[in-house]
This record gives structure tokens, sequence and C-alpha cells, in this order.
């Protein structure tokens, strides 16, 4: 089924005249229709507008367009809800903007466009990106593929469960904290969070601006190079972006990695990590070994304080960005006797509980008297962190952990416990802080009694160091099969 293909298998197919890119799209749609009543990875989705898209991308394929100009021209992309699309409805699965409709696209969304992407639907999210099981969407929750009773992780489950479910090609997502590789791990697909500023930012909605970045979530290694390829690069509306030229990506699958040197950080050995995603961290270090890179053990002294120094730095830039959300501007409006009563009332109705939580912990660690003592303290300890990286990146090319502690957890499971929530991140936290780059692959399942559930493998990069970090990451699962394994979904 055309759903089921990768970028690259498509777009074969899609050069060679052999499918259309509307037979492709329908696909998708035709599996959107089948499954996700159950799996709910889409907020909404416009199929009339799909096709027209998709006859746009047959249209310019008849007329001699090819995918070295264009890499994704007829390939299916969904994107999170955080993303503005000109044109579509953009909610960050929150109540608080209504029935807001884009004016523009974001840079990364048009880039999509430029390179002759279908963009179609919403994917859900946790409420403005604060969570790790999308149980924080006030669209409802979204399931697992492998085991409908267990969530997807977050914040950007809606875009792991339509890859993981063949409902989208390729999607867009977030990670501020673990947002695109924690997901990416739990529903067994190829998850990218880019180094900080090699992505533009510009439409996208704001959590927490010196840790946010946007990437993609794909069915392998090959089509996260692409996608990488396409969204880069400097853009003069976000000041963050960096002017560093845009590799090609794809040439970096060498399928070698002799000599290469990889580094295992001692400190992420906590006893919170579950026995099975150990040995299947285990078992992939060792492959990649036979592949021919070293291993070495290296150590990140200051990771203890990385899930602490997060939790104050990411709720403080979330209380100054969603102050603009005041029902003045944008979205659902609750009216009040005066301003300031407006603004409550719409931010009391608007926000859901972890939202709240989160600005009222971050006007906290802001306020006079605690800033230094929380917020400027956490500063400090963050750049402790950065150097630990910068440091270790001296001795070795890439650091590999396991992405998460534990595969997918049950619904509902550590919804009462925020702090529990927050420990599932503490392997993918340390990246945004340092800036660098981190992707998240498969390399395995869990075998205990239930559904088979999905294991990831982090890779760490340099900064702007993709290159080499894809490359491993291609070479391990070229010499696997973990990523060709499919869910299978009641409907
Ligand atoms: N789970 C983390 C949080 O709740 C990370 C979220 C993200 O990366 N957007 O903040």
């Amino acid at each position: 089924m055309l759903n089921q293909l990768t970028i690259s298998e498509l777009t074969a197919r899609l050069a060679r005249r052999e499918v259309s890119a509307r037979e492709a799209t329908q696909a998708c749609l035709n599996q959107v229709a089948r499954v996700d009543g159950q799996i709910h990875a889409f907020i909404s989705h416009d199929a009339a507008d799909a096709l027209a898209q998709a006859d746009g991308a047959d249209q310019a394929l008849a007329t001699g367009a090819t995918h070295a100009q264009r890499p994704l021209l007829g390939v299916p992309v969904a994107v999170k809800d955080v993303l503005a699309v000109k044109g579509q409805p953009l909610n960050c699965g929150s109540k608080i903007l209504g029935g807001f409709i884009s004016p523009y696209d974001a840079t990364a969304v048009e880039k999509l466009k430029v390179a002759g992407a279908i963009v179609f639907g919403r994917l859900n999210m946790d409420e403005f990106a604060m969570g790790s099981s999308t149980e924080n969407s006030a669209f409802g929750l979204t399931r697992n593929p492998w085991d409908l009773t267990r969530i997807p992780g977050g914040s950007s489950g809606g875009s792991a469960a339509a890859v993981a479910a063949d409902e989208a090609i390729a999607t867009l997502g977030t990670d501020t904290g673990g947002s695109i590789r924690q997901p990416a791990a739990l529903c067994g697909c190829v998850g990218l969070k880019p180094t900080y500023g090699r992505v533009s930012r510009y439409g996208l909605v704001a959590f927490a601006s010196s840790l946010d970045q946007i990437g993609s979530f794909t069915k392998d290694v090959r089509d996260c190079a692409t996608m990488l390829g396409v969204i880069s690069g400097h853009d003069p509306r976000d000041s963050t972006s960096v002017a560093q030229p845009v590799p090609d990506y794809t040439a970096a699958l060498t399928g070698q990695i002799k000599g290469l040197r990889l580094g295992l950080p001692k400190e992420y050995m906590i006893d919170g990590l579950g026995p099975e995603v150990k040995a299947a961290v285990d078992a992939a270090v060792k492959q990649l070994q036979t592949l021919g890179a070293s291993v070495e053990e290296i150590s990140l002294p200051h990771t203890e304080y990385a899930a602490a120094t997060y939790y104050i730095i990411a709720p403080a830039e979330a209380s100054a960005n969603l102050a603009r959300f005041d029902g003045i501007r944008y979205g659902a409006r609750v009216d009040g006797a005066d301003p300031l009563e407006l603004y409550s009332r719409t931010r009391g109705a608007g926000f859901g509980p972890e939202v709240k939580r989160r600005i009222i912990l971050g006007t906290y660690v802001l306020s006079s008297g605690y800033h230094d003592a929380y917020y400027v303290r956490a500063q400090k300890v963050r750049t402790l962190i950065r150097q630990d990286f910068l440091k270790a990146f001296e001795q070795v090319d890439a650091i590999i952990t396991p992405t998460t502690p534990t595969a997918a957890f049950k619904i509902g499971e550590k919804s009462d416990d925020p702090l529990q929530m927050y420990l599932s991140d503490v392997f993918t936290i340390s990246c945004n802080l340092a800036g660098i780059c981190g992707v998240s692959l498969p390399c395995g399942f869990t075998s205990g009694a239930g559904a088979r559930l999905p294991i990831g493998l982090q890779v760490l990069g340099k900064p702007f160091g993709e290159e080499t970090m894809l490359q491993i990451a291609h070479a391990y699962e070229q010499s696997t099969s973990w990523h060709r394994a499919k869910p299978a979904i009641p409907h």
C-alpha cells in the first residue's frame, strides 16, 4: 500500500510515473479514515485540499519537475498543531486559540511546500507542547499504534503515531526537551531534533525559545536526512537561525562507520532504566562495534541536574511566551467587566491544568527575590551541562544512550504524578539545554506479556554535527530490521 512507503520509495515510484501523487495522498487519507478513529493522531484534516495539492504535484511531475529539484514532490506530510499553515486552523492542542486560522506559513512549512510536499492535516499534541504523553491535549488523547491502551509519548504524540500507523509518509514535530525523540522511540519511528539554530522557528508558536527546535518523524534514517535538508537553513525572519550552509545530508549515509568513536555516558545508567531497554541498547552498542566503531565510556558529570534545570528554564520562558494569549489578540475570549477580568477569565477557561502549572512555576522562578536563586542559577548549571558535552565531543564523534528509560506507559499511569511524567525525559532534555542535535531510531522491542513495544536508541551529535550523527544512525539501521516492523492496528 502506498501509504506504507518511505519518502525514497514513494518518490522513486512517482518519478517513474508508476503511481500518482493523488493515489499516494488518497492512500494516506484512506488510512486516516480506517485507523484514526482508534489512534486519534489528527486533530483535523482537509481531504479536498490535500487532493487539490496532490493534483498540483502531479501536474508538476507531468511537466518535467524532478525530485532532484524538489525532493518531496508528491509526498504527503502532516504537521504538529503548533506550526502555522496558511489558511488552516492553529490550536497548539489548546482551547485558548478558539477558531484561529493561520494567516501565513511557518518557514519550515513553506520549505516543505517549495520542496513539493502535500501538507495535510493538524497533528495532536500536548497543549502548547507541555507534556510527555499527549494526554494534555484539549482535543482528547492519542493512542500508541503498537498498543491502544498506551500513550504514544509527547508532546508530538500525534506526529509519531501518524508515521507509525502509516497515516502520513512523514511528519513535522517540535522538540523542547525531547518531544520528537521520546515519542519517536515509543512509537518505533525515526525522530530528529536538529542543532539549535539549524531550522527557522518563524511561524512556530513558542514554548521555550532558548530550547525549541522543529524536526521530523520518518520511517527510516534516509528520509530523516531528506527532511532535514529541506527544512534547514538561515531565515532572516528568525534571528536565532544560523547562516551555516545546508549540506546534502543524504550524502553522509555511506553505510561506513569504521574508525568513528562513540561515547557511552556512565551517568545514564540510572536505577529507573528498564532491563529490556538496557538490553536492547547494549545489543545496539555491540552492533555498532561490529560495524567498526570504537566505544568508550565518557562522563557528563552534571547530568543529574538536567531535569531540575530544564523545569526551571522551560517554564520561565513559557510564562513569558504565553502572556500573549490574553483574549484580546487571538482566539477565544471570555468577557469581563474590565480588561484584567477579561484576561483572567479567558486564561482561566482557555488553558488546561499542565499549562497553568508551568505558568505559575515560571512566574515564580522569575519573580523578584527568587530570580537569582532559581532562574539565574539554572542558567549557570545549563552552561555546565553544555560544557560537559563540548568536552566529551573532544574525545568522541557521537554519544549513544537510550532515548527513554522505559517503553510506552499505560494511558493514565503518570497523569496524576507530574514528577514521574517529567522524569520520562531524563535522557532527552540535556540535548536541548546544550543546544546539540539528537536522533532516536528503533533498536528493539519489549518481549513481556501483551503487545510488543518499540524501544529507541538515541544518537547525540556535535553542534551542527548532523551528518556524522545520521551516518551512524543509518549504518546501524541498515544492519538491523527493527525499522521495518509494523504495528497491527485493530479497526
Ligand atoms: N516533556 C517535556 C515537557 O513537558 C518536553 C516537551 C517538549 O519537548 N516540547 O516540557
